[in-house]
């Protein structure tokens, strides 16, 4: 092999180096977002499923109160139910609690005229 065809076989080569380095930066970025999603999924995951827990803990067939909705309590007085007080809890920490979205974290705490509808809907028909 001649000089200039080392020389050629050298550029060719730095090139390909470049061209994974570009690569490896591009996947890195991935797997970095992903990781971050990850992370954020798993975080919904755990605390949907404790809020689960213990709404379904307060359910619990063993527990000896009667199934009734307790009448007009002084630290409620908002009149919802139990288990819409845990989706207003829900809500109020920052996710969904509508059919469409379900779980999802309202971005930057954006009202959600769903959720507000699951929440504190049906109540009374009269709109004001
Ligand atoms: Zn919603």
């Amino acid at each position: 092999m001649d000089k200039k065809g080392l020389y050629d076989t050298i550029l060719n080569l730095e090139n390909q180096a470049k061209d994974l380095a570009d690569q490896l930066a591009g996947i890195k970025e991935e797997v970095s977002e992903m990781t971050q999603e990850n992370h954020t999924l798993r975080m919904e995951n755990q605390y949907l499923r404790d809020r689960l827990d213990s709404e379904l803990s307060q359910k619990s067939p063993d527990s000896q109160v009667p199934d009734q909705v307790p009448p007009a309590d002084p630290n409620n007085p908002s009149g919802l139910t139990k288990s819409r007080l845990n989706l207003e809890n829900i809500y109020e920490d920052g996710f969904h609690v509508c059919n469409l979205f379900f779980g999802k974290r309202r971005e930057g705490d954006s009202p959600c005229a769903f959720c507000l509808e699951v929440i504190y809907g049906d109540r009374d028909q009269k709109q004001d």
